[in-house]
């Protein structure tokens, strides 16, 4: 055997290492792709649809697409999508910036001899747009032509677009997408964690670069203890999510051993790690409040599509590089039947409604009492009925739970982050936040007064902290050693047939991206340029 300590050095350097792109060498690679020639089968085109929001907003190459498909065809459509982008960038600016933008906005469309003058719209939004003035220039208002405009380019423009090379392009790509997925599309790096079911790593797609984790769930494993649906819901859950807030899926594929679930690399480590481990217990307020608004946007992204999380901790939200956090950890959460209740139990013991302790059905509300007891620990460095590593019962603490107030002891507590758990803490869900008529908006509260949401839901808002790029924010790779392998487990026809009903492969819009970020999808539109008629520069 090898020294432990240098085995975990070898692996971080290799790992640190893999994230610094070499640019030049990946691109050696590209020489060798190609995006495959289509037989016009009928399944591709009805498998893609004719839903205008998906094929031209939603995914990110579609979207390129019928830009540049725009941009080649008829100077008045060019001019409603450059509309959108500018009032895109003026509703998330700020200041002296926003003012800018505004007089950009207006001297460039709304003048009736400029070149960009919207002549499209007709009647109320006509009237609105020749009526413009500074005073009127306002969000409801530009809510009113964003609308008109993207009813313009649904209509004859998207038409237009599904009969054009654009679209026939659009198409092989999603050829593309559908490859088969295996263990030779990615490098593999070291261990990063440990679940229930086998170990997480980090991975890196060989043609692109992208780095991202790879949770392997053993097959055998899941079979001994009957969890195989678990692990498909959880895959369908985060596949369904598309959020700046919650871990993305990828991939999902399999191989001999494993179900693999591909997502957004959290290199940053995960919030009770740094509140604990790093430096002084409990975290800094600034750090608390931006945390806790992604934390809530993604929980508020979760509640929309009626799923319920159930397994909020600070343990399961971890940070990017940049330092944003997202929620993991999606394997308890659930898709809520319309508008019935659920009493199943489930969640961690210190973060349980109180609900769900008296086994009273519930929907959404479980999710902000554990916030509630997350922000708690974030700023205590324990839990509202548990203290640090107390060696207490469970029924203990569903007793504290359901009796007893909550006490705010420590230093870091001000008023608006006590009023804000208060809120969270409430016994009853009728009067939690979140969940009082109708479900309230918990970003309304004072807490967050700091917050412009939706630059934040933008990503535009910096982080109060950077995770050092040259520090592994994970256990050393020797404590994640992988425990015993389950044997005399044997496959039958049916597992095999859930195998593959698991392995779908690419996820459309974190591949798209990914095909766009790395460059592969200008090198390989610009190799393969045939759009006869269309393309109006080259010769
Ligand atoms: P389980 O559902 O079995 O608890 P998790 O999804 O919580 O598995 O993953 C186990 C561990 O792997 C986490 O505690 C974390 O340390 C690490 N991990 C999980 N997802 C990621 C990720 N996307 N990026 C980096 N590390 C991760
Ligand atoms: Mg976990
Ligand atoms: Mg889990």
């Amino acid at each position: 055997d090898t020294l432990p300590g240098l085995d975990n050095l070898v692996a971080n350097t290799a790992y640190l290492k893999a994230q610094n792109i070499n640019h030049d060498k990946l691109r050696d690679q590209w020489i060798s792709l190609s995006l495959p020639k289509l037989k016009m089968s009928s399944d591709l085109q009805a498998s893609v649809g004719r839903n205008y929001e998906s094929l031209c907003e939603q995914q990110p190459i579609g979207k390129k697409l019928f830009q540049q498909f725009l941009l080649a065809s008829n100077s008045q459509y060019m001019v409603a999508t450059e509309f959108l982008q500018e009032l895109s960038d003026w509703s998330f600016a700020e200041k002296e910036a926003r003012e800018k933008a505004k007089q950009r906005i207006l001297a460039k469309f709304f003048q009736p001899g400029s070149r960009s003058f919207l002549s499209y719209f007709t009647g109320e939004a006509a009237g609105i747009c020749k009526g413009l003035s500074i005073q009127k220039f306002d969000v409801v208002m530009l809510d009113e032509l964003r609308e008109a405009t993207r009813d313009l380019l649904r209509g004859k423009p998207f038409v237009e677009y599904l009969d054009s090379p654009f679209f026939y392009k659009f198409l092989q790509w999603k050829e593309y997408e559908k490859q088969k997925i295996n263990d030779r599309y990615f490098y593999e790096f070291r261990t990063l964690g440990k679940g229930g079911f086998g170990e997480v790593c980090a991975v890196q797609v060989k043609h692109t670069g992208q780095m991202y984790a790879c949770k392997k769930l053993d097959k055998r494993c899941l079979k001994k203890k009957g969890c195989e649906r678990l692990a498909l819901l959880e895959k369908r859950i985060l596949e369904q999510v598309n959020s700046l807030f919650i871990v993305n899926l990828a991939y999902a594929y399999d191989n001999k051993n494993h179900l693999c679930l591909v997502m957004d690399l959290m290199n940053g480590g995960d919030l009770h790690f740094h509140i604990y481990e790093l430096g002084e217990r409990g975290m800094c307020m600034e750090r608390v409040v931006y945390y806790v608004a992604q934390i809530t946007t993604g929980i508020l992204h979760l509640h929309t599509l009626d799923i319920v999380y159930r397994d909020m901790k600070p343990e399961n939200v971890l940070l990017d590089a940049k330092g944003q956090c997202r929620l993991s950890d999606l394997g308890l959460a659930m898709e809520l039947p319309k508008n019935k209740k659920v009493c199943q139990k489930a969640g961690t013991t210190g973060y349980m409604a109180p609900e769900i302790l008296k086994r009273e059905a519930y929907r959404t509300s479980v999710d902000w009492w554990s916030l509630g007891c997350t922000i708690y620990e974030m700023l205590a460095a324990r839990l509202p009925f548990k203290d640090f590593r107390e060696k207490v019962q469970n029924e203990e603490v569903t007793r504290r739970t359901l009796e007893d107030d909550c006490k705010f002891e420590h230093k870091n507590f001000n008023d608006s982050s006590k009023d804000l758990i208060r809120c969270f803490l409430k016994k009853k869900p009728v009067h939690r936040l979140g969940c009082r008529n109708g479900n309230d908006d918990p970003r309304d509260h004072v807490f967050f007064k700091s917050i412009n949401f939706s630059r934040l839901e933008a990503g535009l808002v910096d982080p109060p902290w950077v995770p050092k790029s040259n520090v592994v924010y994970a256990k050393d790779t020797n404590s994640l050693m992988e425990s015993s392998v389950v044997e005399d487990i044997q496959f039958e026809q049916r597992d095999e047939e859930f195998f593959k009903m698991f392995s779908t492969g690419a996820v459309s819009i974190q591949w798209q991206k990914e095909m766009i970020n790395s460059g592969v999808f200008d090198h390989l539109n610009d190799k393969e340029n045939n759009y006869n008629g269309y393309n109006n520069e080259s010769s």
